[in-house]
């Protein structure tokens, strides 16, 4: 059937426009400016080797093709998007695809808790290895390759403590050496462009910005080699940890306000931080707006739109019992665990997401006992910062 809605070309449209409408077009049948949700386990098929593009839903399904070109249409020109059920089926179909038995990569040592946990606790029974490195100096990760080493990841900013890694510095020593560099782009989304600054493949937690509103877990992998990405397809299937199709559906209606919630959770995470950093209760506040930031240099360079996203962290005075009593005393933010959601979100990493690491560990990496993260949200900024100063009294 004709329509003069499909295959819009968007290859010259701003990211808005192919953030709404990237990957779909009004349905042919209907007109339903929505897309369909494809909810079914399998396609009935017109002959032996004769199908639709779809056959199995563990393999494809066409709502998730939609996020995926939608994704792809966002990230640029020439890029192909694998979509998981979490961030972390990603993370494990990207090294189960890339690494093998005796192989190494390097990582930077501030991480996500769960990915850290992956590669330690369940990789390392497969023979896989990682170290660990203060990649905020590009030359340590240089002295860190070995003959073995197969890939570079990358969080920056880092989950909790914000500090940046230099993707442009580190490219260069990962192409110098014929590695991958993956990043993993959750923390920045839409306000940092890794593939620009000459990453390889970019790692996205859809749970957090993407989809934005605390409706969905999910992951994507992005990638501008087809044939990695058909890779990551091929291990998928086999891990059997693709995305559902409601989930998809649910985090394609999110993307649409990537580009002005981003930017909204910037505005507000930065009047939070400079609120904080006048308060008598709090030693210090990490946030890569503030004129204080230690990479402020690099905070510029490597977040090219000015925008710092919604992230912060800020100490208390009195350490550990005090931010304990903080997340106890919070109504509006809620106490939990994820950021990037329209809703405030405030943890204790020491109690709660990086629980799992011993305190010298935790100090190691300047994340302290009395260190609360805060996922700045929507809501009216006033009214965030009226509920911190209600908890810290
Ligand atoms: N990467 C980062 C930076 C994260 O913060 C998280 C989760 O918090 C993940 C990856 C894992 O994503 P998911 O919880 O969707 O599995």
């Amino acid at each position: 059937m004709e329509s003069r809605y499909l295959n819009r070309d968007l290859t010259e449209a701003g990211e808005a426009t192919r953030s709404i409408h990237g990957g779909t077009s009004p349905d042919l049948v209907t007109g339903a400016i929505l897309p369909p949700i494809y909810q079914t386990a399998t396609y009935a098929q017109e002959g032996v080797g004769i199908n639709k593009g779809h056959t199995y839903s563990r393999s494809s399904n066409p709502t998730v093709k939609s996020l995926e070109l939608r994704l792809a249409a966002i990230e640029g020109a020439n890029s192909f998007a694998t979509c998981f059920a979490t961030g972390m089926a990603a993370m494990s179909t990207l090294l189960m695809t890339l690494m093998k038995k005796d192989e190494h990569l390097i990582c930077s040592d501030v991480l996500f808790g769960g990915s850290v946990r992956l590669i330690d606790s369940i990789l390392s029974k497969y023979g896989i290895t990682a170290s660990y490195v203060d990649a905020a100096d590009p030359k340590n990760v240089a002295k860190a390759i070995k003959s073995n080493t197969k890939l570079i990841f990358l969080e920056t900013p880092a989950n909790p403590t914000l500090k940046l890694n230099d993707i442009e510095a580190i490219s260069k020593i990962a192409k110098e050496n014929n590695l991958p560099l993956v990043v993993d782009n959750t923390f920045m989304s839409s306000l940092q462009k890794p593939f620009d600054l000459g990453a390889d493949i970019i790692l996205y937690s859809t749970t957090k910005y993407i989809d934005g509103h605390n409706s969905t877990v999910g992951g994507a992998l992005l990638t501008t080699n087809q044939q990695l990405a058909t890779d990551f397809e091929y291990t998928r299937k086999n891990l059997g940890n693709i995305q559902a199709p409601f989930e998809a559906w649910l985090i394609l209606q999110g993307l649409k306000t990537l580009g002005i919630r981003i930017k909204q959770h910037s505005d507000n995470a930065l009047q939070v931080a400079k609120y904080l950093k006048n308060h008598p209760k709090v030693s210090s506040v990490i946030y890569p707006g503030l004129d204080d930031f230690p990479q402020l240099e690099l905070a510029k360079k490597q977040h090219p739109f000015g925008y710092h996203g919604g992230m912060l962290v800020f100490e208390m005075v009195e350490g550990y019992d005090k931010a304990i009593s903080v997340m106890n005393k919070v109504k509006l933010c809620a106490l939990a665990e994820s950021l990037g959601s329209t809703e405030s979100l405030i943890t204790h990493p020491a109690s709660m997401t990086h629980a799992a690491m011993t305190r010298e560990a935790r100090e190691v990496i300047g994340l302290s006992e009395g260190m609360i993260r805060l996922s700045v949200g929507l809501e009216d900024v006033a009214d965030i910062i009226k509920d911190l100063e209600q908890a810290m009294s």
